[in-house]
């Protein structure tokens, strides 16, 4: 008997039978969104040995001359248009010639091929769109998010037919369709496949026709754009009880597209997220009638929603809400550094007291790890990756720290960040925190489950095939199959087993790593955790089996330490493609120091808390005999970062590339005002520093001691000004705010009328079901 034989009857088929009981079974939904996307670079750290040559030589991401023109001529003015303070708090609304701008532009067709007359931008360029705008208006980058995303623009170019491509692509790259996307409901948010809105296939009559169609009934909430949607993509399960389609009673998931004019479809109610005024609300349908090629990509696609749905998303989640992100905590940088310079308090500028330093060094090092992650993920979408495991991380990611930068930025700043009104540049930002991080998978789901539980699957070199093959109808096949993944498994896991062990023990020292000057240390350190982490998920997976998908806490640290990985290696990228800047160093420690620490917590965590006691201990001999070791970035390496970002300078240029800079004459823009009074401090240092060591603090007594000049005297209190104007808030005259909108501020403008007066507050259940109640 041939050794393979003899092993795949005598060894794989008893554990074959084991593994039937200990590996994880998929639902069908968990399939579906396993099998959409591919894998990346999150494939490589799976394997415990990531290919360092592979990283450094992928291409970084580009724009297009015509990208570029396109942000530095459509994307500025319209951020010139935005009011954003209006908008929010007088308008509830984008005004007409915003709306206006937006279609003609082509900004909702960003993504559509310029063959059906979109914009035909890349990932990186739609992205970069996204990063400008959220920076002048959270309202008109949520807008312009929406129909770029996951949406009927999305799902049409990837799974429409043809005819409902040239039908609906140009309608929509003209700005005549505006499309919005209803897949949550009041029962099913996270949980979104087990939505209760129901399609039944069906005869009727549409536009005086008899056809075979679907009876639609639904009831959406929270949904982008919905109020205003001339096109609704909608998520419904599909039944076909009386086999017109097929031979199935129960179809499933399916996604159509219905015109929002037809009758029983009620849109128009608002709501309002976090007062951020962007088209958002419910709606529902009552026996509505669509002809059966409504379905997006026509009755062949029928059932087929989810995997449509997870597919559409693996890209999408890891442009929108990561270049919100992105932006925001790049803002941060620059508002924040700014008004720390500023801001005195005890006669000395609030930048030179170690503990704002300290929110300042991380806010700093949040932008620049943020922005290098989102450009590495853009840079591999526009290779035609489709990663959904690393988009999860970005979506979850780049949300949490924003928040985590917005916080330290609201605090730097005090009261000037929490009164409201149009001096106040941080307010809409902090407003919206909750909503990127609930939007497109809630982050604490996203963490527990998608990160690292589909992670694990998915780009694992071998437990997708074993999970295949033990799926398999064709038990000999799948037996076959098996016998293969297995025993390849168990050699890789041999390898990296001695690996982990090897590189925990020698602390790294010799763990592959590129030749990259005072950052090759780092990458030997993730050469060192990127072993330990596929040891101890394999272990994990081994001990644990389906198990492990329940025991969130455990998989979430997992999910950390993987995401940790991720954008420790964007961060290292991005410091070598651009040309490894000097002072940019400082904020690569901070990343690198930062992860690892996190890194190290995390596996102490798993360690301690693994239910299965001996693998526990094998894991602390093998990749963490010592305990956790580092404490993060040194206080020495948050100065650094923190004085990056308090005077002007190339790198903070670098930190704060493109985004949106009000102009000088927009005496009413905080942002401009705190810019100016930035660059005239900055400017007068100097002789502020001579009346310091003079020990004067009056201008003009400094003057009459001959410390400074009376130009520098006047030079000095334009300074002063400056700084009094960016400091100031909105204040409000009683009859403003009384039952009314909160007016335009103290410059005296007419208010719109209240909210209460023109949105009456009631329940979002439809009206039937209310009646019912
Ligand atoms: C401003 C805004 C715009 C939106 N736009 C759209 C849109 O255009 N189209 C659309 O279809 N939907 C949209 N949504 C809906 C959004 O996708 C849902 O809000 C989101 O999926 C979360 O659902 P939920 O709010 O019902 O929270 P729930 O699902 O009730 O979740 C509550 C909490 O429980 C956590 N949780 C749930 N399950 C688990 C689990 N297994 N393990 C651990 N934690 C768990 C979640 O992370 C969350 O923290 C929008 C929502 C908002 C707020």
């Amino acid at each position: 008997m041939a050794y393979s034989s003899f092993r795949r009857d005598y060894l794989t088929k008893p554990i074959f039978r084991l593994a039937l009981h200990a590996l994880p079974r998929l639902s069908a939904t968990e399939r579906e969104a396993i099998e959409a996307g591919d894998v990346w670079w999150d494939a490589d750290l799976f394997t415990g040995n990531p290919d360092w040559t592979k990283l450094l030589a992928f291409a970084p991401a580009k724009l297009s001359e015509e990208e570029r023109q396109f942000l530095a001529g459509p994307v500025e003015e319209l951020c010139r248009m935005v009011d954003d303070w209006k908008v929010n708090w007088r308008w509830h609304d984008l005004p007409p010639e915003v709306w206006a701008f937006l279609k003609s532009r082509k900004f909702f067709a960003m993504i559509i091929p310029k063959q059906y007359g979109g914009l035909g931008f890349s990932h990186y360029a739609h992205s970069e769109v996204i990063r400008k705008l959220s920076t002048c208006s959270i309202c008109a980058s949520v807008t312009a998010m929406v129909p770029n995303s996951l949406g009927p623009g999305e799902l049409l170019l990837q799974f429409g037919t043809k005819e409902q491509q040239d039908y609906w692509l140009p309608r929509l790259a003209r700005g005549e369709e505006i499309p919005c996307f209803g897949l949550t409901s009041p029962e099913a948010g996270s949980d979104a496949a087990s939505m209760v809105d129901t399609g039944v296939v069906c005869r009727g009559t549409f536009e005086g026709h008899d056809c075979v169609g679907i009876g639609l009934n639904w009831h959406k909430r929270y949904i982008t754009l919905g109020p205003i949607a001339t096109v609704l993509g909608l998520a419904f399960k599909l039944r076909d009880p009386e086999h017109l389609i097929g031979d199935r009673d129960d179809i499933g998931i399916t996604l159509a597209l219905v015109p929002t004019h037809l009758p029983g479809v009620s849109i128009g109610r608002r709501h309002l997220p976090a007062m951020l005024v962007f088209q958002n609300g419910p709606n529902w349908g009552r026996d509505v009638f669509i002809p059966i090629d409504y379905i997006i990509g026509g009755v062949g696609q029928a059932g087929k929603g989810w995997k449509m749905l997870m597919s559409a998303l693996a890209a999408g989640r890891g442009i929108s809400l990561p270049s919100l992100s992105a932006a925001g905590a790049a803002f941060c940088a620059h508002v924040t550094g700014a008004y720390a310079r500023i801001r005195e308090q005890f006669h000395v500028s609030i930048s030179k007291f170690e503990a704002i330093e300290e929110r300042l060094g991380r806010i700093a090092a949040t932008a620049y790890l943020l922005d290098a992650a989102r450009r590495m993920t853009c840079a591999a979408l526009d290779d035609c990756r489709h990663p959904a495991v690393v988009t999860a991380i970005m979506k979850g990611q780049a949300t949490e720290r924003m928040r985590v930068a917005v916080a330290d930025a609201m605090d730097v700043h005090g009261g000037k960040a929490i009164m409201e009104g149009p001096l106040n540049y941080l307010g809409s930002l902090y407003r919206g925190v909750p909503i990127a991080i609930t939007v497109e998978g809630a982050n604490i789901v996203t963490r527990a489950l998608i990160q690292f539980g589909q992670g694990a699957i998915r780009c694992h070199p071998y437990l997708l095939k074993e999970i295949q093959a033990l799926e398999d109808a064709d038990r000999a096949g799948g037996l076959d199959a098996f016998d293969k993944a297995f025993w390849a498994h168990v050699g890789h896991s041999f390898v990296t087993a001695m690996r982990a062990w090897g590189r925990a023990w020698s602390g790294g020292l010799f763990a592959p790593a590129p030749a990259a000057g005072p950052t090759t240390k780092y990458y030997r350190q993730l050469s060192r955790h990127a072993a330990a982490f596929a040891l101890a998920v394999d272990l994990s997976l081994l001990t644990l089996g389906g198990a492990l998908k329940r025991k969130e806490m455990i998989s979430a640290r997992f999910g950390d330490i993987l995401s940790e990985l991720y954008l420790s290696c964007a961060a290292l990228k991005r410091w070598n493609d651009e040309g490894r800047q000097c002072d940019d160093l400082p904020l690569v420690q901070y990343c690198l120091e930062a992860s690892l620490a996190t890194i190290e917590v995390r596996f102490d965590e798993v360690i301690a808390n693994f239910p299965v006691r001996p693998v526990a201990w094998l894991l602390r001999l093998l990749i963490q005999p010592f305990g956790p070791r580092r404490r993060g970035p040194s206080d020495r390496i948050v100065e650094r970062c923190a004085a990056l970002i308090v005077s002007p300078s190339a790198a903070r240029d670098r930190l704060t590339v493109d985004l949106y800079h009000p102009a000088a004459t927009e005496t009413e823009h905080g942002v401009a005002l705190l810019e100016r009074a930035f660059a005239l401090t900055a400017a007068a240092e100097q002789i502020r520093e001579r009346m310091h060591a003079a020990r004067v603090r009056d201008i003009d007594q400094a003057v009459q001691q001959r410390t400074i000049t009376t130009d520098e005297a006047v030079q000095l209190k334009s300074a002063a000004e400056a700084v009094a104007a960016a400091v100031a808030v909105n204040d409000f005259a009683p009859e403003e705010l009384a039952a009314r909108g909160a007016g335009a501020g103290n410059k005296g403008e007419p208010s719109s009328p209240a909210i209460s007066s023109t949105l009456l507050p009631t329940s979002d259940l439809p009206p039937q079901t209310q009646a019912a109640e």
